[in-house]
């Protein structure tokens, strides 16, 4: 038999997609690891599960306790999913702003979701800072702590980086994703150094964050204004980022996102969400970059599912000013799509 044992055993594991028409248009192997095809649906099952087995292992979170963070969403999910394997109360505190589909799958996963209004970091109650005092004053709670906490990086370093590198034969030339936490990117590209300081580690970047600008000139200010990525693009070097190594970093407007997303869609047959479009516009950026015959990795983080009220919904993208993006580079019309209305 050829089993995983439950969620735990069932993260990770990823297969590691050739993304066809890129590769074809590139001439260089473009590869997506398939982390929407995780149990939880995300790249944040691996964090999920870390963080809430380390506090398992130190003791910090015992049997019957309190799991609580503040996230745009997939964190929340994933760290959902753990609890309910384990035993363990959620809490999670979400910016209201997100996908209506991404809180009522928290409310369906079992998770008590507490909605705050979006204010600045620095403000006492930005929603990080609310679910670590909530934690706080709970009995055998712990704060997740997805951005400081670098489990989160530790997670990457120790699967998804071992399992680009096996699966490409180590012969992997750059490697390009974009930062929540960082938890990803840091790890993957730390381990993929450790194996071969030449792989090529490349910082995608949406508009509004401001690491493209620390990676430049080392300042921290924000490129452009917002962007229609969830759960990507930050305004600090969280601890997960602190020291990651980055060679260069990509700048991706939200019309190049929008163009990607469709054309995974109906070019590859994969339904992904935005933070998957931007990772593979900057993967093409790369392999241009570098030319013909080179292989370069990337993260397919969520499936598309989750955001048919925005992303694959053409009113929506048409208040954003994107819906002529929403067509594949085989012409033609731009995609209607219609939400699908759940209630
Ligand atoms: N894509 C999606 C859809 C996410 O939810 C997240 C995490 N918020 C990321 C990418 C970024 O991952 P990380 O936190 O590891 O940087």
């Amino acid at each position: 038999m050829n089993t995983d044992d439950g969620f735990v055993g069932a993260v990770g594991q990823t297969r590691l997609i050739r993304l066809r028409r890129i590769s074809e248009e590139t001439g260089c192997e473009v590869l997506g690891k398939a982390e929407f095809m995780n149990p939880g649906g995300s790249v944040k099952d691996r964090a999920a599960r870390a963080i809430v087995l380390a506090a398992e292992r130190s003791g910090e979170l015992p049997p019957g306790g309190t799991v609580v963070e503040g996230t745009a969403g997939n964190t929340g999910i994933g760290l959902a999913h753990m609890c309910n394997a384990r035993g363990y109360r959620c809490i999670i505190v979400m910016p209201d702003n997100q996908s209506p589909e991404k809180y009522r799958l928290l409310e369906t996963l079992g998770a008590e979701v507490h909605r705050v209004p979006v204010v600045p970091y620095s403000n006492p109650n930005q929603y990080q800072k609310v679910a670590e005092r909530l934690a706080r004053s709970l009995p055998d709670a712990i704060w997740a702590n997805q951005f400081d906490n670098t489990v989160n990086r530790q997670a990457h370093i120790d699967t998804t980086g071992p399992e680009i590198w096996a699966q490409t034969d180590g012969r992997v030339d750059a490697f390009t994703c974009a930062a929540g936490t960082g938890g990803t990117f840091a790890g993957v590209a730390h381990y993929l150094k450790s194996r071969r300081r030449a792989v090529r580690c490349v910082l995608a970047d949406p508009p509004g964050s401001s690491l493209y600008e620390y990676v430049r000139s080392g300042t921290l200010k924000a490129t452009g204004s917002g962007s229609i990525t969830e759960g990507i693009g930050i305004g600090r070097v969280t601890a997960n980022m602190q020291d990651a190594p980055i060679d260069a970093a990509v700048h991706i407007e939200d019309a190049d996102t929008v163009r990607h997303v469709y054309r995974l869609l109906r070019e590859e047959g994969l339904l992904l969400g935005s933070t998957s479009g931007l990772n593979v516009a900057a993967a093409a950026r790369v392999a241009r970059e570098l030319g013909p015959g080179h292989t370069v990795v990337t993260i397919l983080c969520d499936g598309g599912a989750k955001y048919q009220s925005r992303l694959f919904n053409s009113e929506w993208l048409k208040q954003k000013g994107l819906a002529e993006h929403a067509r594949s580079t085989r012409g033609g019309e731009p995609i209607d799509v219609r939400p699908v209305m759940i209630d």
